[in-house]
């Protein structure tokens, strides 16, 4: 490869998700005199609203707050995939951003050169084959969490004397028929409450088959306030930024009655489910999760439909442990058989640590796991690296919004002070630290992440190496961040 072969540019972001779309958004408004541009494996933009496509696919969070700060969303809060790729196309377009996309681009390799202050990466065109070099100053993952190539499966004994199909929701065939089949669905999580309902009116019999309880909170698919201020022709871009406030303010509230009062929390939750279910329904036993409301995002059911779907008899709930596969279904603990003609593996993801990128640090591979992490968005001995890691119970976006703010800010300090690298560092002061996991499994513990949480950076017991996962702190502590605190090294 000639060095005229090498493309570079100011800032690389890595993945045309909703992060890095929002990444592009905040640097062209923010720091309009960097070049950037956006790698991106799959051929179009949206990550995972262009990888799920099984039916019903929804968002779980409302689309105040998972939408842009910047783009009011006009539509109802719960937002179909389709709605989201139309929001963030009309973000592109608007923003004249898709000249800076390059679709089809795998990074397979990143070499940080302290001698050239330079990223390399090393990309394979997915279409061609080709193999291409780009350079960069600055690294922005936006890669998100998981392998999109390839959703979890566990191994369950007998699974291959199963005669029929076996599907994982992250890879949907387009030519799955289950018009009048018998559908078993794993999984009690957003994806198996937005499949079932979608599914249950062509299905035979849908089964949602789990092995403990998920919280899941029901409502209409309507904000009233929003509805409110529109009908007093309030401006768009206010009513979005009213809505993300009362959304938040009650999201915390919430949050704190169900750290104060987590039975109070857990009645009322269920009692909103039983509204919905005949009255002999053991709702305690299929909805009663046993860890604390808001441990994980309490998944909104609009219009209660998965639970109108248990009344009408087209879809039901069993709550078991799987002993093995047969060639009609499976066999429960409880010496049930549940019998099937497809069955769904809605059983999570694979996470995916970096954008399964080999990293390697002046000649040595990046042990990413020994690093600390700043703020939850860069890392000790890895310069010019921002990784955006959304809040997980909150919507993801509110914390890729400000970590844009955050890069553009870090960026623009540095060309005022004349830097051409930002290294996060331990101080003498933060030696002693007690270091922990990325995340708290008391406090968030969904499979992937338990899963691979040893594959992650760690925080320490003090900021600023904390990820804190709360955005009402971190809304007032990013903004303010002081960068020259001695924790960001400059070269
Ligand atoms: C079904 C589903 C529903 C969800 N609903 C919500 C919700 O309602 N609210 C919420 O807050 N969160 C939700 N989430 C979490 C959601 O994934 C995030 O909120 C958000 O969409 C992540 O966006 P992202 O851009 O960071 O990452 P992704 O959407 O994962 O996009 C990353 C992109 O990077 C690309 N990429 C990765 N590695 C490479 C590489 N090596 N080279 C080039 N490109 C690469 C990928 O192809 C992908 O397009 C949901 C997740 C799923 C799976």
């Amino acid at each position: 490869m000639t060095d005229a072969a090498v493309e570079h540019v100011d800032v690389l972001i890595v993945g045309a998700g909703i992060s890095g779309i929002g990444g592009a958004y905040h640097l062209r408004d923010q720091c309009p005199e960097k070049t950037f541009m956006i790698l991106e494996n799959q051929e179009g933009y949206g990550g995972t609203w262009r990888t799920h496509t099984y039916p019903g696919i929804r968002s779980d969070s409302d689309l105040h707050t998972f939408g842009y700060r910047f783009k009011p969303w006009r539509n109802a809060p719960i937002a179909s995939a389709e709605e989201i790729m139309t929001y963030l196309g009309e973000v592109i377009d608007e923003n004249d951003l898709a000249r800076h996309i390059r679709y089809q681009h795998v990074i397979t390799a990143a070499t940080w050169s302290s001698d050239d202050k330079l990223w390399t990466l090393e990309v394979t065109r997915d279409d061609t084959g080709e193999q291409l070099r780009f350079t960069a100053n600055f690294l922005w993952m936006c890669q998100g969490y998981y392998r999109h190539s390839e959703g979890y499966t566990p191994t369950w004994e007998g699974m291959d004397s199963f005669k029929g199909p076996i599907v994982h929701p992250q890879t949907w065939p387009d030519d799955l028929d289950y018009a009048g089949k018998n559908v078993v669905v794993i999984g009690s999580g957003a994806t198996a409450a937005t499949l079932i309902p979608a599914m249950a009116e062509d299905c035979n019999h849908i089964t949602m088959l789990q092995r403990s309880p998920t919280y899941f909170v029901a409502g209409r698919n309507i904000n009233e306030l929003v509805e409110s201020l529109r009908e007093i022709d309030i401006d768009e871009a206010w009513i979005h930024e009213i809505a993300r406030r009362r959304i938040l303010h009650d999201q915390n509230v919430f949050m704190e009655l169900a750290a104060a009062e987590p039975e109070m929390v857990k009645q009322e939750l269920l009692a909103g489910i039983r509204e919905y279910l005949p009255d002999d329904y053991d709702v305690e036993k299929h909805f009663a999760p046993s860890y604390r409301p808001w441990r994980q995002r309490v998944a909104f059911v609009p219009d209660g439909d998965l639970f109108q779907g248990i009344a009408s008899g087209k879809a039901s709930v069993v709550t078991d442990h799987i002993v093995r596969f047969n060639e009609t279904g499976i066999e429960l603990e409880s010496g049930e058989q549940l019998d099937a003609d497809i069955i769904i593996t809605a059983t999570g993801f694979n996470l995916n640590v970096l954008g399964d990128i080999a990293f390697t640090i002046d000649g040595e591979p990046l042990a990413f796991h020994d690093a600390i992490t700043y703020r939850g968005t860069m890392f000790t001995g890895i310069p010019n690296m921002a990784w955006v890691f959304g809040y997980f119970r909150a919507s993801w976006t509110l914390r890729a919004d400000m970590i844009g703010d955050f890069v553009c800010r870090l960026l623009r300090h540095m060309d005022e002070r004349g830097a051409a690298v930002v290294t996060p560092t331990l101080r003498e002061s933060d030696a002693d630290m007690t270091l922990s996991p990325w995340v708290d499994p008391e406090n968030f513990n969904p499979g992937y992440l338990s899963r691979g949480l040893h594959l992650l950076p760690k925080q320490g017991d003090h900021e600023p190496w904390q990820h804190k996962q709360l955005y009402l702190v971190e809304k007032d502590e990013l903004p303010t961040a002081d960068l020259e605190d001695g924790s960001l090294v400059y070269d």
